[in-house]
């Protein structure tokens, strides 16, 4: 049986590299940019005023000068006006240029202004050249700003877009088809018999998913019969880059997934892991190269083999360096006997001395998903220990930051 570790290995070395294509501003929040982005200009572009106020010259000032008259106005958006005489000075609003002439910026709040002369404060000295963000003081043109692989946030939108680009390079959405196996699983709305249960792993499924911006998803619930699993599962693996599968895999006399994906010409890359809950996992390699996940049912092995595995590899697929875990403290004593990585999950505080502090929210079996809620993520509790003290330092996945 394969450790956590190596399972992660041989997933993304299993996992072929996606395609590119270019996609509006619009379109870039969540995407994984597959290309750099330099600047198209120095940052700033100019002297950038940065208060409302009056622009001068500082050697006026230092030579005793307190009034200033005003010799005109320059709005942001402006072209640059020019300050020709010393005893003069240049209205000025945040975000255009210092005019040609000025080196320095008062405040409005310092200046009083009487039959267009502003004098300046009793007492007030300011600073040579300030309230000027110099030109190319936070990048010179060409600087690379942006490196493959980065998700886009908000803030690299505002990067993308200052750097003169309406469209982006970034990689291709996987097209991913959930498909939840069981003969108990019956849809959220409309009759239930007392031995059925609600189907809720698929939808959940889809949400993880989405919440990575994976939203190029299908669902579909298929009967623990071995001919229905293989006609729509192959007709999925015609159709789709990864299955990510739910129950069916363990050793049960319906738990046909396997053998039918062998059927389909899926090579099993492993089965089994070393791991409390989703020991089951298996993951496979269609004929054209299509990942296949295939999880076990019990819904919080489900959901955390998704975010432990699946979002990974997807991620990896897409160019995306892999990102270490966090780093937590343990706030109080686990006991954890069987020689599996145990991942328990937990909610993140922070104590008085800055640390990530978690405190574990055990769920009753790995079929209380009704636990995780309010959960941040879980810890990935060594196989080789078993016992973890309070204070003990372990990793920990956020649910939202695989
Ligand atoms: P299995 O892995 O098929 O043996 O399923 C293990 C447990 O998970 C069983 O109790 C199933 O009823 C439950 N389960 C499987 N699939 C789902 C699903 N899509 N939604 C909710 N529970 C499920
Ligand atoms: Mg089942």
């Amino acid at each position: 049986m394969l450790s956590t570790a190596e399972a992660r290995r041989a997933i993304f070395a299993a996992m072929p590299q996606l395609g590119t294509e270019s996609v509006s501003l619009d379109d870039a929040i969540g995407r994984v940019l597959r290309q750099n982005v330099v600047t198209e200009r120095d940052q700033p572009p100019f002297d950038r005023v940065t208060m409302d106020g009056i622009a001068i010259r500082f050697s006026e000032f230092d030579a005793g000068r307190r009034e200033f008259r005003i010799a005109g106005t320059q709005h942001a958006g402006d072209p640059v006006s020019s300050l020709s005489d010393g005893d003069g000075c240049i209205e000025v609003m945040t975000g255009t240029t210092v005019p040609t002439g000025a080196d320095t910026v008062i405040a409005v709040e310092r200046i009083s202004v009487v039959d267009g002369v502003a004098t300046i404060e009793d007492g007030y000295v300011p600073d040579a050249g300030q309230f000027i963000h110099r030109q190319a003081s936070d990048h010179a043109t060409g600087t690379q700003v942006l490196t493959a692989g980065g998700v886009v946030s908000p803030m690299d939108v505002a990067i993308i877009a200052s750097c003169g680009l309406d469209a982006i390079s970034v990689s291709k959405l996987p097209n991913i088809r959930v498909i939840s196996t069981g003969n108990e699983l019956v849809p959220p709305a409309g009759p239930i018999e007392p031995h059925q249960i609600r189907l809720s792993n698929g939808p959940a499924l889809v949400a993880m998913l989405a919440s990575q911006g994976l939203t190029n998803t299908e669902h579909d619930h298929i009967l623990d019969d071995p001919k229905e699993l293989e006609r729509r599962i192959g007709e999925h693996l015609e159709a789709a880059d990864a299955l990510v599968l739910s129950g069916g895999v363990s050793m049960g006399k319906a738990d046909f997934v396997p053998r039918v994906l062998a059927n389909l010409g899926v090579q099993v890359e492993f089965h089994r892991i070393a791991q409390r809950p989703g020991k089951p996992m298996w993951f496979g390699l269609g004929p054209m190269g299509q990942t296949v996940f295939a999880l076990p049912g019990n819904p919080v092995s489900t959901l955390v083999c998704c975010r432990q595995y699946v979002l990974p590899a997807l991620f990896h697929a897409s160019g995306r360096p892999d990102r270490a875990p966090q780093r937590v403290v343990l706030d109080s004593d686990v006991e954890f006997k069987p020689n599996l990585t145990y991942f328990l999950p937990a909610r993140i505080s922070s104590n008085d001395a800055g640390e990530a502090i978690a405190t574990p929210n055990p769920t009753n079996t790995s079929g209380d998903f009704m636990a995780l809620t309010g959960t941040d993520g879980y810890l990935e509790l060594d196989a080789s220990a078993t016992s973890f003290p309070a204070g003990t330092i372990a990793p920990f996945h956020a649910w939202t930051r695989p």
